[in-house]
């Protein structure tokens, strides 16, 4: 391989890095910004019923709360974290993993949301170049993870993420940065999202339960619109064992939540990955293979 494909990969891992450290962010904030805003809306609505009894004049503007501000604060003792504080990967190392105020741990996922997305940059970067096809792979790939550690803490897929994330995959398709043509695109997405409606209703028709939600529907579009309508089948097949070891794995350490509930936007992930990675037809090839066929 050449030294410049190297280097632009090495330069690329280091701009994921960054990139990394900003999902940290964005994992830990926008479920509270969704939230936040429900909260508002709420209140607006019960503000509005009882607008005939009286005035609205007691509404307070609680202080603003985005991914810019307020800036990061230990979430033990409230010590402002300082830029130097913030280097992904290395602060952590430096500061050994604690906060410098309170000395109380800081999570390992913050350096290693840091690490696999550099590690994922490196390798667009790396097979594509510096491209509108590596750079159309490295936005997928953030927004990929940033979705799979939001749904799992939280078992929500924020709108916010996936339908931009379904658009861009129409659009790189259009435009040819991803090797999909457009119609296979568009009908992955269709299909990727109808399926899995199909199945949501069926299942809640026959159980009175729910098996998953909406973001899971978009989510797969969205993976549809990325891979095309081929891919679809290897996907859920994929996400379907990838889930299926982790659920085992919890079960055998106990380690299941209260309801036993696990959300399946991360294994569509980790196939959404395998996918870009190997390719859509290979992991069909290797599930088939898991089952002997
Ligand atoms: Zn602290």
């Amino acid at each position: 391989m050449e030294m410049e494909t190297w280097l632009n990969a090495g330069f690329g891992g280091l701009f994921g890095l960054l990139i990394g450290s900003f999902l940290n962010v964005v994992i830990y904030r926008l479920p509270k910004m969704m939230e936040r805003q429900w909260a508002a809306e709420l209140a607006a609505m019960s503000a509005d019923a009882s607008d005939s009894v009286q005035g609205s004049e007691g509404v307070v503007q609680p202080p603003p709360f985005n991914l810019m501000t307020p800036r990061s604060r230990c979430p033990s003792c409230g010590h402002e974290v300082q830029w130097f504080e913030n280097i992904p990967v290395l602060s952590y190392l430096f500061l050994r993993g604690r906060c410098s105020a309170c000395k109380v741990r800081i999570s390992a996922r913050y350096p290693l949301v840091e690490l696999a997305t550099g590690a994922l940059f490196f390798f667009c970067i790396q097979r594509w170049g510096v491209t509108p096809t590596g750079i159309a792979w490295c936005g997928f790939s953030a927004a990929l993870v940033a979705l799979a550690f939001i749904d799992w803490d939280t078992t929500l897929l924020p709108d916010d993420i996936t339908l931009p994330l379904l658009w861009a995959g129409l659009l790189a398709s259009s435009l040819q940065w991803t090797d999909v043509p457009l119609q296979a695109s568009v009908a992955g997405a269709a299909a990727g999202y109808l399926s899995l409606w199909i199945v949501y209703w069926g299942f809640k028709l026959a159980t009175g339960k729910e098996g998953m939600g909406y973001g899971d529907f978009k989510l797969f579009a969205a993976l549809g619109a990325w891979f095309g309508w081929q891919a679809l089948v290897p996907i859920i097949l994929m996400s379907s064992v990838i889930g299926a070891i982790v659920g085992i794995c919890m079960k055998i350490f106990s380690s299941l939540r209260e309801g036993g509930y696990v959300p399946f936007g991360p294994f569509l992930v980790g196939a959404g990955f395998t996918a870009m990675v190997f390719g859509p037809s290979t992991i069909l090839n290797s599930v088939l293979r898991l089952f002997g066929l």
